[in-house]
């Protein structure tokens, strides 16, 4: 029988009937798996806490049939602290969605693992952090891994060294555009293939953040503050940056969204 003895992160979770469950596992070797969890739902389950989302474990799962499901696990971190409070929990939801899709199933990615883990240790634990400065630099890392790096330092276009005045940066093409070619620029709205050119207006200091935020080691990624109208241009930006690469949104950030702006409502 197959057997598989890994960490993960639970980064989804249906419930199957009254009991169990059908979980997505973001591992470090093994990508994204599906795994069944049989009785997880119950109080008397040991795999309960392990299960849930957001759980952080050592997992051995085995083989049968289809999925493989889970034989052991021992929870090491559940981030518990994001439960207690309603932004914190849409945003690590909404989190787990972009890590679900940028996740391929049987093919090893740490790299992103390790991203998942240090921005839901930040969510938790990080109370000095404004949740719109990691979710923004958690979209614009994402953007980044998953092979979407754009040019930071010139213009895309000339090469001229961008970042001393404000620019528009030409998302889908991934660089910034120095003045002069932006004058020079058809002003018919649209890419070379036809669609319509997503720009956005960004400053010298949400570029110098965007360095940052590429640039650094995962663990301190996060360690930067902006003025509140920069971090509002950054949070434009990233959100538009990765929705646009990944050409589609969740719903999961359009709850975020909400609760962000009309806190919890009740219908
Ligand atoms: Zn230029």
């Amino acid at each position: 029988m197959e057997e598989i003895k890994t960490m993960g992160l639970v980064i989804r979770e249906q419930s199957v009937g009254e009991a169990d469950k059908l979980l997505t596992v973001l591992t470090p070797e093994y990508g994204k798996l599906l795994v069944t969890g049989k009785g997880v739902q119950s109080l008397r389950s040991r795999h309960m806490t392990s299960a849930q989302l957001f759980s952080y474990s050592n997992f051995v799962f085995k083989k049968s049939k289809k999925y493989f499901y889970i034989a052991d696990s021992d929870m090491e971190e559940c981030f518990f602290n994001i439960r207690y409070d309603i932004e914190k929990l849409s945003l690590a939801g909404y989190m787990c969605d972009v890590a679900c899709d940028l996740a391929l199933e049987n093919v090893s990615d740490p790299e992103l693992l390790r991203l998942m883990l240090n921005t839901l240790y930040a969510l938790a634990n990080k109370k000095h952090l404004d949740i719109e400065l990691i979710r923004a630099a958690f979209e614009f890392r994402a953007a980044c891994q998953a092979g979407f790096t754009p040019i930071l330092e010139e213009c895309g276009i000339c090469g001229t060294e961008v970042g001393s005045y404000d620019i528009l940066f030409d998302v889908m093409n991934g660089h910034p555009r120095c003045v002069k070619c932006q004058s020079l620029i058809k002003k018919d709205g649209l890419d070379p293939d036809g669609t319509a050119e997503i720009t956005v207006k960004i400053t010298p200091t949400v570029i110098a953040a965007l360095r940052f935020i590429e640039s650094s080691q995962v663990s301190k990624y996060l360690s930067f503050s902006l003025p509140p109208d920069e971090l509002a241009i950054l949070s434009h930006f990233a959100e538009t940056y990765l929705i646009s690469h990944l050409e589609h949104s969740f719903t999961s950030l359009k709850y975020y969204k909400n609760i962000k702006i009309n806190g919890i409502t009740y219908e």
